[in-house]
């Protein structure tokens, strides 16, 4: 079942003359999972089509946006309308207040947004804010948790509870990383110990549900009391929704777990494929924000037309009925899943929150922190991905990432699926 790729081959060759790795984002290059990436050069639905012809079921994504799957009419459609008149001016267009207003109405905690270009400015731009708001120059991170790659936010725990951060990244320096305290996802007291003990902190930060190692889901109410504690410490929480907005409900974790952040970061999802990233608050929060307030931030290509356009069409088309379907889906694909999961216990888990889902090649029962990921056996994942790419499925390339569901993806999708999966695991666990 050897699967042909000469053709990306030779432009992964090309590619490594011109560009670092041959890419422009690192795990792009597969290097955890072995051998070179595939070159695309069509994706439709659920599909993608490599340069050598290869069809693929895509649990990529794109990493996510594309909750609609590939190359939507509708988004190809608006695209093409806003870009025959205009790739951008620099200056306010009525697009920018249609996709606002719908992201202020579907989350009760945002009553003003500025649009960015990527999630890590979002991140980065709502950190500013926090600390200019509250005048306050500590931040918390929590381990697992990924918001780009802004200085202060590539910093890496250390091995006890809660640590002064260490740079996790050549380029940053220790004052830059000294500023974020690291603490333990779903450990509680790790974070009271945190915040009962430094009065300087502006903000923590986090992912409601960790979604960039492995999917990590949040302990039966520990979001609440991280809220409460946030609130006790006169401290701003911040959700980093840049998956979760718009992929676990409308109004993201916030609206799945009825929690509210006090700021909320997008990205992702609202930009329909293209890039996009935003931060939102309270309005006395966002008042903060330049022109109106002292915190600076601006864009040359914030709020382009052509990325809001797509946007806008994507939010439109997440109606209720829409985000039944992706939950039915992934019911399916558990359900599917289960007499495979069953017969590797202890071997393997698969987890599932909605349209997102993860494999872990693990001995545990269930996995609720970060350490409990670290120890999965990433060998059988590379083995794995490769199996499943023989078999017409594209998952992302590392055992770290989570696989997402589109509306575009069908139960025959999820069938073929199931059995490569099936297959697969039959090489690698035997
Ligand atoms: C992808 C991601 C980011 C970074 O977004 P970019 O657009 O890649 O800069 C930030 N936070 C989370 C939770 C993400 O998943």
């Amino acid at each position: 079942m050897a699967l042909h790729t000469s053709r990306s081959k030779e432009l992964y060759d090309q590619a490594c003359k011109y560009m670092p790795g041959g890419v422009n984002s690192p795990v792009r290059a597969f290097r955890s999972v072995g051998g070179y990436p595939l070159y695309f050069k069509l994706g439709k639905g659920s599909h993608i089509i490599d340069e050598d012809g290869n069809d693929f079921i895509d649990y990529c994504m794109s990493w996510g946006p594309l909750i609609l799957g590939h190359a939507d009419n509708d988004v190809v459609k608006a695209i093409q309308r806003v870009a025959e008149n205009g790739t951008s001016f620099g200056a306010p267009h009525e697009g920018e207040i249609s996709i606002a207003r719908m992201v202020v109405e579907s989350f009760p905690g945002i009553e003003k947004v500025r649009f960015v270009n990527s999630g890590t400015e979002a991140t980065m731009s709502a950190i500013r804010l926090a600390r200019g708001y509250t005048g306050k120059s500590k931040i918390i991170k929590f381990d697992g948790c990924y918001h780009g790659h802004a200085d202060h936010l590539l910093v890496a725990a250390g091995s006890g509870l809660a640590t002064f951060g260490m740079p996790d990244s050549a380029g940053v320096t220790r004052d830059n990383a000294r500023d974020t305290i690291v603490v333990k996802y779903n450990n509680i007291d790790a974070l009271h110990q945190v915040l009962s003990n430094n009065d300087d902190i502006a903000c923590c930060i986090m992912e409601p549900v960790c979604c960039n190692y492995g999917l990590i889901l949040p302990k039966k109410d520990y979001l609440k009391q991280v809220s409460e504690l946030c609130t006790k410490y006169n401290v701003l929480l911040i959700f980093d929704e840049v998956i979760t907005g718009f992929r676990l409900a409308r109004g993201g974790a916030q609206e799945r777990f009825g929690v509210q952040a006090d700021i909320t970061t997008l990205g992702k999802i609202i930009g329909g494929g293209l890039p996009v990233g935003a931060y939102g608050a309270s309005s006395k929060i966002m008042a903060k924000v330049a022109p109106d307030g002292p915190v600076y931030q601006a864009g040359t290509l914030s709020g382009n037309p052509i990325a809001v356009a797509a946007g806008i069409v994507t939010l439109q088309k997440l109606v209720p009925s829409a985000y039944q379907k992706l939950e039915e889906l992934g019911k399916y694909f558990e359900e599917q899943m289960q007499p495979i999961v069953s017969r590797y216990k202890y071997k393997l888990l698969f987890k599932r929150l909605a349209s997102i889902f993860a494999l872990y090649f693990t001995n545990e029962d269930t996995i609720i922190s970060v350490d409990q990921v670290k120890e999965c056996n990433m060998q059988q994942f590379a083995r794995f991905h490769r199996l499943m790419l023989e078999r017409g499925i594209y998952l992302s390339p590392s055992g770290y990432e989570v696989g997402f569901l589109s509306l575009s993806h069908s139960k025959e999708d999820i069938d073929k699926t199931v059995k490569a999966i099936d297959e697969s695991l039959e090489i690698v666990l035997r």
